[in-house]
């Protein structure tokens, strides 16, 4: 147990932008607690390029962020082993993207329970132990997406855009209290989410980004770690806009 460092919870670190976000804690010298849903070879990696880069400390919890039992277990480890919760990364998401027409309920449910339920369900368990502290970093990994839509993802920017909202509401509820709530909105950034577009896709989209490339992992970590730092402290309620200038 180190009580000393701040401690972070992250989930869906097992890849693309929550492993970077974990490493990026770790290198801090944070206690990382990293959710990842089922994949115990790819946490397994998570962890080893962790302890291979820093100074902090790192546990795992198993499980779907859209049940109740997952959050409560993350908050149950983080307390257990580091006594206290300073940032929350609710960052686990998924797509399953089809036009309106055809997009079936279920897939509409599943996706606003993993990226906006699974949200809800973790910020309101840590509620207690930060409000005790007087001290909390809340950052929802929402998407340009949930600001300016886009067809074939009614369900996905339906959860993001949701994210946006219960970001402002919960910054309203707890900004007399030093914990901050803010929203990171990434814009094309490569990983195995975006990989599966064909090239023609990704060149589409690369020629609206001013930047004039996809962005990367470390560019959403570094973000994150920047609202989650200590003198980020009056910052909240804020789309923290990480896209290449593609949504401006
Ligand atoms: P990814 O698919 O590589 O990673 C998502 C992670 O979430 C995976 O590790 C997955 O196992 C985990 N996850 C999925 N369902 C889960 C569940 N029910 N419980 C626990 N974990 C679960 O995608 P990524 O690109 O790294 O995306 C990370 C976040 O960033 C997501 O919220 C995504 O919507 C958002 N985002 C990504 C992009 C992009 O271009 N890649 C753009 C905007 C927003």
């Amino acid at each position: 147990m180190d009580s000393n460092k701040r401690t972070a919870i992250v989930t869906g670190a097992a890849r693309g932008i929550g492993r970077e976000i974990a490493i990026s804690f770790y290198k801090k010298g944070y206690n990382v607690v990293m959710n990842y849903a089922g994949n115990d070879k790819a946490a397994e990696e998570t962890i080893r390029l962790c302890k291979e880069s820093g100074d902090g400390n790192i546990i795992s919890v198993k499980g779907d962020v859209s049940k109740e039992d997952t959050a409560r277990a993350l908050v149950d480890a983080a307390m257990n082993e580091f006594g206290a919760i300073d940032v929350v990364v609710n960052n686990a998401g998924i797509t399953k993207d089809t036009l309106m027409a055809m997009m079936k309920t279920d897939d509409f449910d599943r996706v606003i329970d993993v990226n906006l339920k699974g949200a809800f369900l973790l910020t309101q368990k840590t509620l207690k132990p930060m409000m005790k502290k007087r001290y909390g970093r809340i950052i929802n990994i929402s998407s340009v997406v949930g600001v300016h839509g886009n067809a074939g993802q009614v369900n996905y920017a339906a959860s993001k855009a949701g994210l946006i909202g219960m970001t402002k509401s919960i910054a309203k509820e707890l900004a007399g209290r030093n914990i901050t709530v803010n929203a990171v909105a990434p814009g094309m950034i490569a990983t195995d989410m975006t990989d599966s577009l064909s090239d023609k896709t990704k060149d589409q989209i690369k020629s609206t980004i001013p930047a004039g490339r996809m962005g990367t992992p470390d560019d959403i970590a570094n973000a994150v770690l920047f609202l989650a730092d200590e003198k980020s402290g009056y910052i909240t309620g804020q789309v923290l806009m990480v896209d290449g200038g593609m949504g401006m």
